[in-house]
């Protein structure tokens, strides 16, 4: 499946590429669908805004309850667990884009970083601090931010033996 046909937006970047394994099997509410998910995608680093890609793997299971969708026209809602766990449809087929974009969704990372030990951007000058050292006081100390421990110079001399 490509994904120019899944049409999967998200914030974070794009799907470069995606495959999935469905497997369907009656349940007492519907049918139960579980996805398993590989994909590829092209992410920006929120701490040096770099691009990298990404491969995930993600597996989600949903089922499909036929009848209208309870909360369709409710603003606010308490969901509960269960209540992400259904997709509700009308037609006559099912729609498995949807499980497929929900995993997809559900398994990106909120905070995306290109490596754990990624140091970004000077936030006074703005350079990638993880190919140039910059010289701007480090009064803005992130957590990735090296400390400087400052030595104080001996003014004493040796004592004499
Ligand atoms: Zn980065
Ligand atoms: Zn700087």
């Amino acid at each position: 499946m490509k994904a120019e046909e899944l049409a999967i937006e998200i914030d974070q970047g794009t799907i470069e590429k995606a495959s999935t394994r469905i497997r369907f099997h009656r349940s007492t509410l519907g049918i139960g669908a579980n996805f398993d998910v590989r994909y590829t995608a092209q992410l920006t680093c929120n701490r040096c805004l770099g691009h990298f890609s990404r491969d995930f793997s993600t597996e989600l299971y949903l089922t499909y309850v036929k009848g209208k969708d309870p909360y369709e026209n409710v603003e606010k809602v308490d969901l509960k667990k269960t209540d992400i766990d259904r997709i509700y449809y009308t037609g006559p087929c099912i729609d498995v884009l949807v499980g497929l974009r929900e995993a997809v969704l559900l398994s990106l990372p909120i905070t995306i970083v290109c490596k754990e030990e990624c140091r970004g951007l000077c936030p006074v000058c703005g350079k990638d601090r993880n190919k140039e050292t910059c010289t701007c006081p480090a009064e803005h100390v992130g957590v990735f931010t090296p400390v400087v421990i400052k030595h104080r110079s001996r003014k004493r001399g040796k004592k004499k033996t």
